[in-house]
């Protein structure tokens, strides 16, 4: 891991989403300046408005795909996109926009100010994948035209586009391949499997399974997540590394498992598969584990209870 300089100043995209306020928080608890962006095209202010009165803390709101202004910084950690099924296909331009002309701003700012650059990237670059568990050295199965090539091209683009940056301008960049992640500050309505069948747990309503419920799904909690990445961007690993959680289950036992937590037995309903939805999906981390020294470390029940306890709250607080 490379020292961080005396006075480290960070520019985060997305910042205002369920990972990137995350990424905020942990980057001022380490002594980081930070310039958050978002455009709350999918995020929301209420993920940071904790931040507001916080004397390291400034947010902009902007688009990234506009030229970004911001002054010298160390860091660029570039982590706005639609990133759930539900929002992407809601929004297949501008998801595609963010991935390819976002971060090339972004880019643009790290070798302006010769600063760090990481991107976050997807295990969709795997598409359907043929190889499992997922490797990073895995060129992946993607249907270039599918409804989900709109976030899978746009984040391959993006990761090419970032080697591109590192190998002609010589930008320290990093790639993270992020596995499905869980916990606060998700939309309860963004159509993920765990807000989707943790409202309906809530609401004493059925769950919805997708298809027969037999494929897969490695779900990391996010303080892992975020660990994982703030490891990377102080590394010097060029090529993309994965960082999920290995432990791999079906979504019918996920169903099971969140039954199980809520106590509730309004049991399940099947919907159809929705097209190119991965069969299977588990990453493989040893490169974590021996470059960054990494790995997880909150189980699927204790994850899932912060979660249930920040939704419960939330649910309070509305009324
Ligand atoms: N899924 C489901 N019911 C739901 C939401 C999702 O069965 O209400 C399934 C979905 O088909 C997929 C998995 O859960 O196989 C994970 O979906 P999610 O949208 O969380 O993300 P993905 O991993 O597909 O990007």
């Amino acid at each position: 891991m490379s020292d961080l300089p005396s006075n480290p100043r960070a520019l985060v995209s997305g910042a205002a989403g369920f990972l990137g306020s995350h990424m905020c928080d942990r980057l001022l608890a380490e002594g980081f300046s930070v310039i958050a962006m978002d455009n709350f095209i999918t995020g929301s202010e209420r993920n940071i408005a904790h931040l507001d009165a916080h004397p390291a803390f400034r947010f902009i709101r902007q688009d990234i795909t506009e030229p970004i202004n911001v002054g010298p910084v160390t860091h660029v950690i570039n982590m706005a996109s639609p990133a759930s099924p539900k929002d992407y296909l809601e929004h297949p331009i501008e998801t595609l926009d963010v991935g390819s002309l976002g971060t090339r701003q972004m880019l643009e700012v790290a070798a302006k100010y010769e600063a760090k650059f990481l991107t976050t990237s997807t295990s969709e670059c795997y598409g359907d994948p043929h190889v499992h568990p997922q490797v990073e050295t895995y060129w992946g199965n993607v249907n270039p035209v599918g409804p989900r090539s709109c976030y899978d091209e746009s984040k391959r683009y993006s990761e090419a586009l970032t080697m591109a940056y590192h190998r002609a301008r010589g930008v320290r960049t990093s790639i993270a391949r992020i596995f499905n992640t869980y916990g606060p500050k998700m939309k309860l309505n963004d159509g993920r499997v765990v807000p989707a069948f943790l409202d309906q747990a809530l609401r004493g309503l059925p769950i919805t399974i997708f298809g027969d419920g037999s494929q897969t799904r490695s779900c990391c909690y996010v303080s892992d997540l975020i660990d994982g990445l703030y490891r990377l961007l102080l590394s010097t690993e060029v090529y993309p590394t994965n960082v999920g959680n290995p432990v791999e289950i079906t979504i019918r036992e996920f169903a099971e498992v969140i039954m199980k937590l809520m106590g509730t037995n309004a049991g399940v309903i099947y919907q159809p598969l929705p097209e190119d939805d991965p069969k299977q999906r588990q990453p493989d981390i040893t490169k974590a584990r021996t470059i960054l020294g990494w790995e997880p470390k909150v189980g699927l029940d204790e994850g899932l209870r912060h979660t249930v306890e920040y939704f419960r709250n939330l649910q309070t607080a509305n009324g």
